[in-house]
């Protein structure tokens, strides 16, 4: 399936109110910060995640890759956007690990970071993690 920049913006409405929607499902116990991030898949379907956090705090996992994870479970590993939704005062980046998770299926996908006030902020995923790690890369490497 050929990928596209091009969202309808009814899908960008429907992909924010879906990442509010799965927020209010965080595990947060410790940072008491709820995220929740919705990816609209390649197949136009939906996949959604929050941050699940653990009693041994580097075992949390971030909504991002929850939601990523969650659409490669269940066989799509294309997507066409990304919205992340946060309370707080601007709207939140992905982290590093998310960054290169989501660039090992869709580098060229649009990212909507959005606060609970309204404020948007879009980026894609090169732009967010210009020179990603990929296995090709350490391939060329092993070939000079
Ligand atoms: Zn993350």
């Amino acid at each position: 399936m050929e990928r596209t920049k091009e969202v309808k913006i009814e899908s960008i409405d429907e992909l924010i109110a879906a990442a509010k929607r799965v927020r209010a499902n965080a595990y947060a116990p410790y940072s008491h910060f709820q995220v929740g991030a919705a990816l609209l898949g390649s197949d136009g379907r939906i996949y959604t995640g929050c941050n699940v956090e653990n009693a041994s705090y580097g075992l949390s996992v971030c909504a991002e890759r929850t939601a990523v994870f969650q659409a490669v479970s269940q066989g799509l590993t294309s997507f066409q956007a990304l919205a992340l939704v946060a309370d707080s005062e601007e709207p939140v980046s992905p982290c590093g690990a998310c960054r290169q998770i989501l660039a090992e299926f869709s580098p060229e996908m649009p990212v909507l970071m959005v606060n609970l006030k309204g404020k948007i902020v879009r980026s894609t995923v090169e732009k967010l993690l210009p020179s990603s790690f990929t296995f090709k890369k350490c391939e060329e490497e092993k070939v000079k």
